[in-house]
Order: structure tokens, then sequence, then C-alpha cells
């Protein structure tokens, strides 16, 4: 469930999941160390007065308008389990599945795979010529980007996939119940969904795209074998130009 701040009860804790950009005053808060994935809990609020709101975040307490903490949607963390569960599982920046927590699932998954046969697939999402975003527009404007693509896949995936931030700008998707050609046909979508959005700073679509690599896993192979493949195939879709997906050969 997300909500604003300022429908938060006193003494919760909460996940940051998303700041308004558009409202002025939010780029002071980012400075002050408000950003999506940092954990806060909420001070001071006397919702009948609606003015100042005081909440705790690194050890550190900050003050602002009620009004502004309107603009700040948040995720409610009932439990100290799920406080460490999010720090433990997801990735900061994007809200993505973390590596640690894929490769537990993933491992799960080969299990099931084993005993009930049901199909996997894999994809690797690399986006291309990242450094040069980083490099012209700055760091802030990458971070964006890796958030802008994550919630893009997240809006295309199923509830059964998996989305993960799998290295700086590499995201791992497993498809459980997938075989090869239904994942290509998703790994296309995905791609052509970054490659015809627009995304800051740019003025028009086609400045970011993202290469793939596609896998299914063969009965006979491991999991691992199944993330070098993926990642040949990624090889692959650079050498061969960027902006496309790629499936690796298996020979079943
Ligand atoms: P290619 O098309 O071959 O993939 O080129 P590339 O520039 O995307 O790949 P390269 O590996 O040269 O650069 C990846 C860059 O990603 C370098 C690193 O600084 C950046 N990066 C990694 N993690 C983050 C992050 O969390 N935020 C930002 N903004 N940049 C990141
Ligand atoms: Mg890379
Ligand atoms: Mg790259």
């Amino acid at each position: 469930m997300i909500i604003p701040m300022n429908e938060m009860y006193l003494g919760e804790t909460a996940e940051i999941m998303s700041l308004d950009e558009q409202i002025i005053g939010i780029r002071r808060l980012r400075d002050m160390g408000l950003r999506e994935g940092k954990l806060i809990d909420l001070l001071h609020y006397d919702p009948l007065a609606n003015r100042k709101i005081i909440i705790g975040v690194d050890n550190a307490r900050i003050a602002f308008d009620a009004e502004l903490a309107g603009h700040i949607k948040v995720r409610p963390l009932k439990s100290y389990y799920e406080v460490v569960e999010a720090q433990a599982n997801y990735d900061r920046l994007t809200g993505c599945l973390n590596r640690h927590s894929i490769e537990c699932i993933l491992t799960r998954e080969y299990e099931k795979f084993l005993s009930n046969k049901i199909p996997l697939s894999i994809l690797l999402a690399d986006i291309d010529y990242f450094k040069r975003i980083n490099d012209t527009y700055g760091h802030g404007a990458g971070d964006g980007v890796l958030k802008n693509i994550s919630a893009l896949f997240k809006q295309l995936l199923r509830r059964s996939d998996c989305l993960c931030r799998w290295g700086g700008e590499e995201f791992l998707i497993l498809l459980r119940g997938t075989l090869m050609n239904e994942a290509l046909q998703i790994a296309e979508r995905l791609r052509e969904s970054v490659e015809s959005h627009i995304f800051q700073p740019f003025k028009g679509s086609g400045f970011v795209t993202v290469s793939m690599g596609v896998c299914g896993l063969p009965p006979d192979r491991r999991i691992e074998h199944l993330l070098e493949m993926a990642d040949t195939a990624l090889y692959e879709a650079k050498k061969s130009g960027r902006n496309r997906v790629n499936s690796c050969e298996v020979a079943i």
C-alpha cells in the first residue's frame, strides 16, 4: 500500500517510494537526504493543525511543511521484520529485488523446475551506452533513467515475473512458467518500451535503449548455465549493434 507521507500515523516507519519532482521545495528535501528507498519515522505531526511535519531519517530530524509531505509517497512498514526485509531484499534506488534475493529465488525455482518440469526463462537487460548519460548529464540523470526503466518494466511484467537489479545498469528478469518463444516476445516488448519512452533530460524518444539476452532453461542444464547463456546472448546483442534482443541457441 502506497500513501502520501502526511497520511502516516505518528510513530510509524515507512519506506519512501517516490517524490514528486515538480513541486517546489522537493529538491531541498532531497538535499537533506530524502530519497527513494530511505526509511523514515514519523516523529511529529498534528493533522488537525496541518502545519509542520517532523521525520527521522539517518538519525537526523527533518522538519517541513505538511503540504509538501503530501507529494512524497511512502510505503508504511508494519513490523520490524518488514523493515529488515525491505533493506535486505530490495535495491534502494529502483525498488527492484536485489541480487541476493534473486539468487535465492533462482535456486528455489530451479528445484521446482527439476521436480515439476515447469519451464523457466531468463532475460538480462543492459542499458546501452549508459556511461555516456552519466558523463554528459550527471549521475542524478543516470539514476533517474534507472528508476524509469525499472518502472516501465514493472508495468509490463506479470505478477509471477521477478524483476531484479542485477548490477549497476543491468536488470535480470525471471519468467516463471515461460518457454523461450514467449520470453523472446516479452523481451521485445520491454526493449520497445524503453526505446519509445521519453526520458529526462532528453526531449524525444530513442536516446535511451537496452540490449537483451534471453535464455530458456533446457532440462539438462543447471541454473548457472542459464545465466551464462543469457549473458552470452546479451554480449552478442551488444556486439551486433545494441538496442536489440538476442537469444542463445541451446541444443536440448
Ligand atoms: P554498453 O552499451 O557497452 O553497456 O556501455 P555502458 O556505457 O552502458 O557500459 P559501461 O559498463 O561502460 O558503463 C556502465 C556505467 O554504469 C558505469 C557506471 O558508472 C554506471 N553506473 C553503475 N551503477 C550506477 C548507478 O547506480 N547510478 C548511476 N547513475 N550510474 C551507475
Ligand atoms: Mg553493463
Ligand atoms: Mg550498459
